[in-house]
């Protein structure tokens, strides 16, 4: 049976409020979240999920207080003895600007979105401001609907709400199943013995309730897109 290990690179922060990852939550609480590309090893072709962003303005102090270290896209994957036109094939949780900056920087990569994310990320609705339309402009789109197996033991799952067309990503490690959310959130979004968080930023807040609530049931690990622990671990699961 195949399996994986997930090396999170941290390639970007932004500075926000609690109340963006969590609906009716912590409002009012200033953070810094954490931009992820994760590297899924174990596989022939060299996989990323999400490419984080190309450009950032982050105080240094910051990654020392969170233990981060925050790279540049080519930096991070230079650390891995990879260059971007090593990727093989980009999975997208969804397509806000902070998860898919650098796939121009990827020529060779296959990308692979759920198409109600991309219908709505080449006509955006005015609501959401961080999509860019012509970001994937002359790369190899390649669109997937609903749940999805991918690799044998990487399966792709339909999380909408904090966007259309957000997708999960679920991967086979020594570990468990590990899941990768399709959302935007943090740890403060799975609360212990407590229903979920809706993200705080949603085009669905039910949909996206439920979401959470889906993948938290089927996850062994789960792995909250811009927690900030996540970013310290070396590898996931860990040695
Ligand atoms: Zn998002």
């Amino acid at each position: 049976m195949k399996e994986y290990t997930i090396c999170p690179l941290t390639v970007g922060a932004n500075e926000t409020d609690q109340g963006v990852m969590t609906y009716l939550r912590g409002y009012g609480k200033r953070i810094w979240i954490p931009i992820y590309a994760f590297l899924i090893k174990g596989a022939e072709e060299v996989i990323l999920v999400d490419t984080g962003l190309e450009q950032f303005v982050v105080p240094e102090h910051v990654g020392r207080e969170y233990g981060l270290k925050i790279q540049e896209f080519e930096e991070a994957l230079e650390d891995h003895g990879l260059r971007p036109e090593d990727i093989d094939l980009i999975i997208h949780t969804h397509l806000h600007n902070d998860h898919c900056e650098n796939d121009p920087k990827c020529p060779q990569a296959k990308i692979v979105v759920q198409k109600a994310e991309y219908d709505f990320f080449l006509n955006p609705h005015p609501i959401d401001h961080r999509y860019y339309p012509d970001l994937l402009d002359g790369l190899h789109v390649e669109l997937v609907e609903g749940d999805v197996s991918l690799r044998d033991g990487i399966d792709l799952i339909l999380t909408p709400g904090h966007t259309p067309g957000g997708q999960s990503v679920a991967v086979r490690t020594s570990g468990g199943r590990a899941v990768i959310t399709g959302f935007c959130c943090n740890a403060l979004n799975f609360p212990p013995n407590a229903p979920v968080v809706a993200p705080g930023v949603h085009t669905d807040a039910i949909a996206a309730f439920e979401s959470a609530l889906k993948i938290r049931e089927m996850a062994d690990i789960l792995i909250p897109l811009h927690d900030i622990s996540i970013g310290k671990l070396g590898r996931i699961p860990g040695v």
